[in-house]
């Protein structure tokens, strides 16, 4: 192991990658599962501290099910493809996504902490799209020519993967065009992997007036750890606003004690909950789907139990819309 690894770094490159690992971890027997055994073309990925959160010996753990290579993969599935919410037909040029009026999305990573089975960029083809260094000046420009864009999104891939300096040099610049008064960075690196949130990275976030807002990605209570709990502390201590956005999915967090606990734990760690989507048909997660009359009682029952402000937006993102459809 390089020395010069950072502790989080170093977390990440000893993420489990084989299903025979996390089973024996978790005193599971691999042969009670319907497991997909070839799983090269998206190989598992998931690092200890999430590992942690799961139970020993439950095979139908809500994170374990996240995250595990099942042969339901393989069914094919009416409706499902490669690009599920349109991506590609988005972009304007490598690593920009122009979708909606006044804010774009940079692909600026195509790596992940984690691989989500439902994920709605599997098959991202992240090696010709991602926004390399050597086309942010492109990206940039972009930017310039449309004076309505206010808001840039981070996201990929995770952008908290990039490095702190890299990180930095990229927000300072969009911080310089006078458009941009909005930055926003999409995550799950402080749930999987809370080491992450580090003082370097802290210092990238927070050193200018226009500080990102941090949307992170958590769709279970049992995710939020004590650990995550002082990484959201942290980023509040820096005067980083945080919301969160979840996917339903069946068998994780498809009933209303799951959501509620998750509503209810996200605001005990000061984290608002934003949206709850949908899942995206993407090829390969017909497993998860939770039909929409499911979801609409769920958020009904969740908003005759809680504050609004706890409630998420049960939304569906939909190829060619001006914005994502609430469904609730
Ligand atoms: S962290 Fe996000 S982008 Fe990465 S695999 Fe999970 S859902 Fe997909």
């Amino acid at each position: 192991m390089n020395p010069v690894f950072s502790t989080w770094q170093r977390e990440l490159a000893e993420a489990f990658s084989s299903v025979d690992a996390l089973c024996r971890h978790l005193q599971i027997d691999p042969q009670q599962l319907p497991l997909l055994h070839d799983y090269k073309q998206f190989p598992l990925r998931v690092p200890r501290s999430f590992v942690d959160c799961m139970g020993k010996g439950d095979i139908n753990d809500p994170l374990l099910r996240q995250v595990l290579p099942l042969a339901a993969e393989l069914e094919p599935q009416d409706g499902y493809g490669p690009d599920p919410v349109g991506d590609l037909a988005a972009v304007t040029e490598t690593g920009v996504l122009h979708k909606y009026h006044g804010r774009i999305l940079l692909i600026v990573t195509g790596g992940c902490a984690v691989h989500c089975r439902y994920c709605f960029r599997r098959d991202f083809p992240y090696g010709e799209l991602q926004l390399s260094s050597g086309r942010v000046d492109e990206a940039l420009a972009y930017i310039a020519r449309h004076p309505a864009i206010s808001e840039v999104i981070l996201s990929g891939g995770d952008p908290l993967l990039m490095s702190d300096a890299k990180l930095r040099r990229l927000l300072d610049r969009l911080r310089g065009l006078r458009q941009v008064r909005r930055i926003r960075i999409h995550t799950r690196l402080p749930v999987v992997l809370p080491a992450r949130v580090t003082a370097g990275l802290l210092q990238a976030l927070s050193h200018h007036e226009i500080r990102p807002l941090v949307v992170l990605h958590a769709n279970h209570a049992h995710e939020l750890s004590e650990a995550v709990a002082d990484a959201c502390r942290r980023f509040r201590q820096h005067d980083i606003s945080l919301l969160n956005q979840s996917v339903l999915l069946r068998g994780v967090n498809d009933d209303a004690a799951a959501l509620m606990a998750l509503s209810e734990r996200l605001f005990a760690i000061g984290v608002l909950p934003y949206y709850l989507h949908s899942l995206d048909h993407a090829a390969g997660t017909g497993h998860f789907e939770v039909s929409d009359a499911l979801g609409k009682q769920l958020i009904a029952y969740m908003q005759n139990h809680l504050p609004g402000y706890l409630v998420p937006r049960f939304v569906r993102e939909q190829v060619g819309a001006d914005h994502k459809l609430p469904l609730a």
